[in-house]
């Protein structure tokens, strides 16, 4: 049976933490594993802004993309000897991405993203194949795009689990796998991606097809905690969550695991760990089908950059149901999920990502036919299990702007004061 193992950007950043993660691999080197690589670093975010100049054509692209290049190369002084034939093979994935700088951008912003951002992971599983081979871990790369099967929705590709499922076992049979995280392929072999941060699902969806023993998610974090320890000093590990409980809190925004990741591995009873790339050894979080998670505290999710927009009528008549569906298939249209609701007599308002492309065209979609308020640089805050006097404290500096209360969870919108900006 496969175990996986998937490591983030933030565990292979440099050559002390790729180092590192040579030495992991090689104490597990009898395991039959499918290792899952993200791209190293801040990579993503470096081609984001590759991206960026060539379509907005506000900076020479061919100038961010050679940071990114210099990155690698430093990379691959420090680990190789200057003949090594990844020399080539990295400045190759390089000049794909000057073939398409070289073209006009396309009118599909998020095509244009997926071909030019996933290079970051092929960068990235090639260094880590060859250094593993040089350290004696013998490996095979397989291309996530003969694996992964996806839609054409770029840069959000919904799964097609059928054909995936049955790829997935026909490629894997080596007994150290490596792959790209958050990369597909529609069925015309181009070239998708599954999300920000899409690596964790990436993982559950080949420990799904394989069934696998258990997948580990390596971060620089001891597990999942109860809070961000940088915000809140009595943050605890959690060392057990029950899998409807990691769904919620991922859901939530938990940044530990991407939401898509456990809904899979629920399915097939496949637990997740999640353990210290710094401390290999010690037992981290465990997600599984237990009872009730321990230790059983509450837990406190910050997730940043909200945008709250309230929408009215015109002619500021009550809100119904023929309005709602309308606001709804606009956020289907434009690929905005909702992280929050409420509605008022004449008002219905949503709290949502602010995400800076997809936000200002809903906006504009909107205004042919509402009113429409918005309050930016807002921060969505939920307690799951909280009690009285839990969150005091942490409402102390903030101003709420939306409250809403279950029986086993508070959410707040609230306005971080000093970072905070209304916009009417
Ligand atoms: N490299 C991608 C990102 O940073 C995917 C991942 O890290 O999971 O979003
Ligand atoms: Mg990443």
């Amino acid at each position: 049976m496969y175990t996986v193992f998937k490591f983030g950007g933030a565990s292979i950043r440099d050559v002390e933490n790729i180092i590192n993660v040579g030495d992991i691999l090689s104490s597990y080197d009898s395991d039959k594993l499918v290792i899952v690589f993200s791209a190293m670093g801040k990579v993503t975010n470096m081609l984001e802004g590759v991206l960026e100049a060539y379509v907005q054509r506000n900076a020479d692209p061919f100038i961010v993309l050679k940071e990114v290049k210099d990155f690698h190369e430093n990379i691959l002084n420090d680990l190789f000897d200057e003949k090594h034939v990844i020399f080539d093979e990295i400045n190759n994935l390089f000049v794909e991405i000057e073939w398409v700088l070289e073209e006009e951008p396309n009118q599909n912003y998020a095509y244009d993203y997926d071909q030019i951002v996933s290079i970051g992971e092929f960068l990235s599983t090639k260094i880590m194949g060859a250094y593993l081979q040089q350290i004696g871990f013998d490996n095979s790369i397989l291309d996530a795009r003969d694996l992964i099967k996806t839609d054409n929705s770029y840069r959000n590709a919904k799964v097609d689990w059928k054909q995936t499922t049955s790829y997935i076992k026909n490629h894997v049979k080596e007994m150290h796998c490596i792959t790209q995280g958050f990369i597909g392929c529609t069925s015309e072999n181009f070239t998708t991606t599954l999300g920000r941060e899409g690596s964790d699902f990436s993982a559950a969806i080949l420990a799904f097809s394989l069934q696998a023993k258990e997948v580990v998610i390596w971060k620089d974090v001891p597990g999942m905690m109860s809070s961000d320890p940088n915000h809140f000093e009595n943050a605890q590990l959690l060392q057990r969550i029950p899998f409807d409980e990691a769904i919620e809190l991922a859901y939530f925004g938990a940044k530990v695991i991407h939401p898509k990741t456990i809904q899979p591995l629920k399915k097939k009873q496949i637990p997740l760990f999640i353990k210290s790339f710094l401390d290999p050894t010690s037992k981290g979080s465990e997600i599984t089908e237990v009872v009730t998670t321990y230790p059983n505290i509450p837990s406190i999710i910050i997730k940043k950059n909200q945008i709250l927009i309230s929408i009215s009528d015109t002619s500021l008549s009550f809100i119904i149901e023929t309005h709602i569906s309308q606001i709804f298939s606009l956020l289907a249209k434009h690929d905005v999920s909702v992280n929050m609701m409420q509605n008022s007599a004449v008002s219905f308002s949503i709290c949502v990502d602010d995400d800076k492309y997809k936000i200002p065209a809903l906006i504009v979609d909107l205004q042919y036919d509402f009113q429409v308020y918005y309050n930016k640089n807002l921060s969505l805050c939920t307690i799951r299990h909280y009690v009285e006097g839990s969150v005091n404290k942490f409402l102390k500096e903030k101003e709420v702007l939306l409250e809403q209360k279950s029986r086993n969870t508070l959410q707040l919108v609230v306005i971080d004061k000093d970072i905070c900006s209304i916009t009417y």
